[in-house]
């Protein structure tokens, strides 16, 4: 159902679910299974100066000569490997449904795929999943029944700082996670949500390509509606979205509510009738499983107070209508094929530019890992992610570790007292790698042939009940935000600490057969921009504990602030289109992750030589296939519509600068000679050096 975003990972996602993850592309469409994943020769373009254009020179001529899958909005080292993984999965649950002896869990992935998968079935029910439903929002008599049917609504599908999935749907969002103040307990935090596009800028920015997305959705409001032989589709969709843009200008906008200063804002069960009027909330509350919860965080306060008073003002029947379609925007996946087409021609292809929807094993395996994903992922470890590249990668990550820990004690400017503040943080940092210690058990969760939309409905409710147990029980520092095969890294700044799944943990990023050097270019830039978020701008916040709490200096915090706007100034300046520039502030905590966590893998690379010589390979030295290495990891092509969304929701900037980073490090000039007068080259004094 509502998938997560990606927050402190290292790259989004997916469109309208990504948080803070490294989010990475993929090389080639299918890694040969043997051969060691060297530097792309054939991909560089020689006839781009590599101080002009980093990004091109390393990868001009896969630009010219790739092409976008029709599937996709989007193509790149991440992607491919992406769908590699997809189609290795696809045969492990196949695999499961056929081994009769493969036990409940085998059973259950099996019968989530094949119900997904039946799609004569599903168009024989026709709208009878959804039948029941849509009589008790038709139903609604009062604010009250109003009130409970929104709470029904709220699900476990936002992460502020993990996986930063700030957008839900749902009228709001719960995430329950570490407390901010308090990090031994769980706290209930609540998000907002509400809006079918994906932020509010999609409702209130006056540009003319928003202007046009704003009509088709409101096309798309009418589609549906009528598609479900509802009347009045077209007077009903205008008032459904004047209701959305309403909400839309309560909310907070995307560089905010990543500001974690602005969102820990602690209300009492009580305070919300009083500074929050309109909804009922005891209703609310009992129907979203909340009802014996008496403290909660409001990441936009505002937002709640604004939205709950649009429960009171807006007329009833609006609000039912608005019901009505968002039931149906969310069932669309499992229902006739009518419903599919019509929730992808708004969300694949105007959203993102996409022009064909993917396949449907496809979709069914993303499904199914979104409803069973360790589950899945377990079987993912037993057959690609042997213990010897656990081994491989946990010495990977203690380098790392290891060359932070000397760049914190070189820093000039930091105070004793500060860098032994950093360093404590840093011996605390718990490191997953590959796959959790424990493993989820879904034996509650029930799992029926046939009935693909109510399985679907069922794991977002499993996975509520998950984090509403949660509340009032000691912190578990060993769960994992992503599962096993996710290709992805993400970095969990209230806990202390970092997952890095198997499904990152392969070529081309991470490949046991090839010179080290390439690893520490890919996958130790990755562990490196993990560890950094832990002393990005927002996870520098956060103590050892994961208490957010100052514990620096206050003359080094201002030195670190004034890096920090130097380099959102670096990164205002890159246009991808006339009209739009990547927004520094909202891609800050991600740009100072690449560039301390490349400087730390450049570091951690050298400190394995020993102090020999390394040797380079194809005409290039060591350190230019580092480099290298890094921006042909970074390499992607996007569609327009889908890189106007990401410069809008995305924490992360677009691949291209992230591999130009490289102009901050002075190694990079020293290999790639690259001279004042060229596009990318940085005085010394220029250049920012986080950490
Ligand atoms: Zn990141």
């Amino acid at each position: 159902m509502n998938r997560p975003v990606s927050c402190a990972a290292i790259h989004a996602a997916m469109l309208l679910a990504a948080a803070t993850t490294l989010g990475l592309a993929a090389a080639s469409a299918a890694p040969a299974a043997l051969a060691a994943h060297g530097i792309d020769l054939a991909a560089i373009d020689r006839t781009v100066a590599p101080g002009n254009d980093f990004f091109r020179y390393a990868n001009g001529n896969w630009l010219k000569t790739t092409e976008i899958p029709a599937d996709r909005s989007s193509y790149g080292t991440g992607a491919a490997l992406v769908e590699l993984t997809s189609k290795r999965t696809r045969e492990l649950i196949e695999g499961a449904a056929a081994n009769a002896a493969g036990g409940a869990d085998a059973r259950r992935i099996g019968d989530y795929f094949a119900s997904f998968m039946d799609e004569a079935h599903i168009e024989a029910l026709g709208l009878k999943p959804v039948d029941a439903e849509l009589a008790r929002i038709a139903a609604i008599g009062d604010r009250v029944e109003l009130s409970r049917a929104l709470g029904a609504t709220v699900r476990a599908d936002v992460d502020v700082l993990n996986a930063t999935n700030l957008h839900t749907r749902n009228i709001l969002g719960l995430w329950v996670a570490q407390d901010l103040d308090e990090p031994q307990s769980y706290a209930a935090f609540l998000l907002q949500g509400g809006l079918g596009m994906p932020d509010r800028d999609y409702y209130l920015n006056p540009s003319a390509p928003m202007a046009a997305i704003r009509a088709s959705y409101q096309a798309h409001i009418a589609a549906l509606l009528k598609l479900a032989g509802v009347a009045e589709p077209q007077a009903r969709a205008g008032r459904i979205f004047a209701l959305e843009q309403r909400i839309a200008a309560t909310h907070a906008s995307r560089a905010d509510s990543e500001d974690v200063k602005k969102g820990n804002n602690h209300w009492e069960r009580g305070e919300f009738d009083v500074k929050a009027p309109g909804l009922d909330w005891q209703a609310f509350f009992a129907a979203a499983g909340l009802s014996s919860q008496t403290r909660f965080v409001l990441w936009e306060p505002a937002a709640v107070t604004g939205v709950s008073a649009l429960a009171a003002s807006e007329p009833l029947d609006t609000w039912k209508d608005y019901l009505t379609f968002h039931l149906l925007e969310r069932a669309s996946p499992y229902l006739p094929k009518a419903f599919v087409a019509e929730n992808f021609e708004f969300n694949g292809h105007v959203l993102s530019g996409t022009p064909q929807l993917r396949e449907r094993w496809k979709r069914a395996v993303d499904d199914t890992n979104q409803a069973l994903g360790e589950t899945v992922g377990r079987l993912y470890v037993a057959r690609y992610f042997p213990s010897s590249e656990k081994d491989r990668a946990e010495q990977m990550v203690r380098n790392l570790v290891a060359a932070f820990a000397t760049r914190i004690d070189r820093l000039e400017w930091m105070a004793p007292e500060t860098k032994r503040q950093a360093k404590a943080k840093l011996a605390a940092l718990k490191v997953g790698v590959g796959y959790p210690d424990k493993w989820r058990d879904y034996a509650a969760l029930e799992v029926v042939r046939g009935d693909a939309l109510g399985n679907a409905e069922r794991a977002s409710l499993f996975a509520l009940k998950l984090a509403v147990a949660r509340l009032g029980q000691p912190v578990d520092r060993s769960e994992w935000c992503m599962t096993p095969q996710t290709v992805n890294a993400v970095n969990l700044p209230a806990m202390n600490a970092l997952n890095f799944p198997a499904g990152m943990l392969q070529p081309p990023y991470f490949d046991p057969r090839r010179a080290t050097v390439l690893d520490y270019g890919a996958i130790g830039a990755v562990i490196g921009h993990e560890i950094s978020h832990s002393f990005d701008d927002q996870g520098a916040l956060f103590d050892a504990a994961g208490r957010l709490h100052n514990w620096w200096t206050p003359e080094d915090f201002a030195h670190f602030e004034a890096a920090g706007k130097r380099l959102a100034e670096q990164y205002d300046a890159y246009h991808p289109f006339p009209d739009v520039h990547v927004n520094g502030r909202q891609t800050l905590s991600e740009n100072i992750a690449d560039v301390a966590g490349l400087s730390d893998a450049l570091d951690a690379w050298r400190l394995t030589l020993g102090g020999k010589a390394a040797a380079g390979a194809s005409g290039y030295s060591a350190e230019q296939l580092f480099f290298l290495s890094f921006a042909q990891m970074w390499r992607q092509k996007i569609r327009e519509p889908a890189l106007r969304q990401r410069l809008v929701v995305d924490g992360h900037s677009p691949g291209e600068y992230r591999a130009d980073t490289v102009r901050n490090l002075d190694a990079w000039y020293g290999a790639f000679g690259a001279k004042p007068g060229e596009q990318l080259y940085l005085a010394p004094a220029e250049r920012v050096r986080v950490w």
